[in-house]
């Protein structure tokens, strides 16, 4: 059945009404005032057009053609699905509770988080490291309900760097001849050398991932390199940059310290993961390099530091001497006005998963809630399309509403462009969330 779509294109500030011949709508959205993703100025009293999970028409509401089945936001405000571009739904507990643990068990803890991620209301993340091919198929096939996965795969790294998970008594990875069971099982991979750094991309890539991670310096979660190292030198990053070009894609690494994060710049890295310990100049050099800057506010603010004090002359820990760097990166990200991810690093255990949500709460003392609100859409889908066509969902945009984009659409109670923090109470202000023209939930 075809009916007539009525649409109205303003021309000269005059209304010109004419038909589009479309097949009638799987869903309509209407009664919505609507969040592009990108304007600050919300489109009003607007009636959104779905069929086969994208958008194909946005209209007046007194306009809505007829549909197989139409839901009223009520004047409530329509924001494009969530986009987390740093999180590990991979990694649900720790590295020691994975490694004694049954794969299927930990399967299942993924797909539990990858669940609740998208009742969240993130409807695509950019998983940075683990073993998540499986679970985007999973999600893909419909088998569960989890976002969009944009995977990694294995965080690479050198011997004795961030993705370097073994314990004291591990032999040397050379000379055993056995790899790590987190390398086995796909959580790191440890390679030295252009040589290995070059097949160990490439063999993340045959595995289908859609960007590459390096380990590019010292991280908290890894026992054996502290935070000030510089991990790969020029040789190794540029190779893994390059297997990446070759496959249409790009590099991301993890790094804090200025050191780190020129290396990989001037390698040709397009992310920075974290950069919590960055200085004036490079974040010039981020900025002049149009290089995504992907940081996390939540996790960062102290949340992992004891509630006792510091007792005086003791080392920092890893997670502190971090944090520490957190206001002055995010100070230096709004003056040279980088393109800033919207990333929160979840990981590791069922209680910091829901921390998710309170990234963007964090972030007000630096941005405006529309400026959090871009970054969690149209600028993440951006470093999104970084990865050409290593992308899995072509057919539509992400990150926007807009005619051709996938129907990844949240209805929010309350006015998110005013009081950002709505959206870290998805249970309750979260009253639909649509995925791929696919009611996930509502309320
Ligand atoms: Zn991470």
């Amino acid at each position: 059945m075809r009916i007539k779509l009525a649409a109205i294109f303003f021309l000269l500030w005059t209304p010109v009404l004419f038909a589009v011949d479309l097949p009638l709508a799987d869903l309509i959205i209407t009664h919505a005032r609507i969040f592009d993703g990108r304007d600050e100025r919300l489109r009003e009293n607007s009636a959104i057009v779905i069929i086969r999970g994208k958008i194909v028409a946005i209209t007046d509401a007194a306009l809505a053609p007829a549909a197989k089945e139409t839901i009223d936001a009520a004047n409530r405000i329509v924001i494009p699905g969530l986009i987390d571009a740093h999180i590990h739904p991979s990694i649900p507990v720790a590295f020691s509770t994975i490694r004694d643990n049954d794969q299927n068990y930990l399967a299942l803890r993924a797909a539990t988080e990858a669940r609740n991620i998208l009742l969240r209301g993130f409807t695509t993340i950019r998983d940075m490291g683990g073993p998540s091919f499986g679970l985007k198929q999973a999600i893909d096939e419909s088998l569960i309900e989890g976002p969009r996965i944009f995977p990694s795969g294995a965080i690479i790294s050198q011997t004795s760097g961030h993705g370097d998970f073994r314990v004291r008594s591990s032999e040397p990875r050379r000379w055993s001849g056995r790899n790590d069971v987190l390398e086995r099982q796909g959580y790191g991979l440890i390679a030295d050398g252009p040589d290995e750094v070059l097949t160990a991309v490439r063999e993340q890539l045959r595995s289908g991932a859609t960007q590459i991670k390096l380990a590019a310096g010292g991280g908290i979660s890894s026992m054996y390199d502290p935070i000030d190292t510089v991990q790969y030198v020029e040789a190794e990053l540029q190779a893994a940059v390059h297997a990446a070009a070759d496959w249409g894609t790009y590099v991301a690494v993890h790094a804090y310290t200025p050191a780190a994060i020129r290396r990989s710049i001037e390698a040709g890295v397009r992310s920075i993961e974290h950069a919590h310990l960055i200085d004036e100049t490079t974040m010039k050099l981020i900025a002049e390099r149009k290089v995504f800057l992907s940081p996390q506010a939540y996790v960062f603010s102290g949340v992992f530091e004891p509630a006792s004090p510091q007792i005086a002359g003791a080392p920092l820990s890893k997670s502190a001497q971090v944090s520490v760097g957190l206001d002055h990166m995010m100070t230096l990200a709004k003056r040279y006005n980088v393109k800033v991810a919207f990333g929160t690093d979840v990981f590791g255990s069922a209680k910091v998963f829901p921390w998710e949500s309170r990234e963007f709460g964090a972030r007000l003392r630096w941005f405006t809630p529309i400026e959090i609100l871009r970054q969690a859409t149209s600028i993440n889908a951006e470093l999104l399309a970084l990865s050409g066509p290593r992308n899995p969902y072509p057919e539509g945009k992400l990150g926007v509403i807009e005619v051709g984009a996938w129907a990844d659409l949240l209805i929010v109670e309350g006015n998110p462009l005013v009081d950002v923090r709505v959206l870290e109470d998805p249970a309750r202000n979260l009253r639909l969330i649509l995925k791929g023209g696919q009611i996930v939930k509502r309320l």
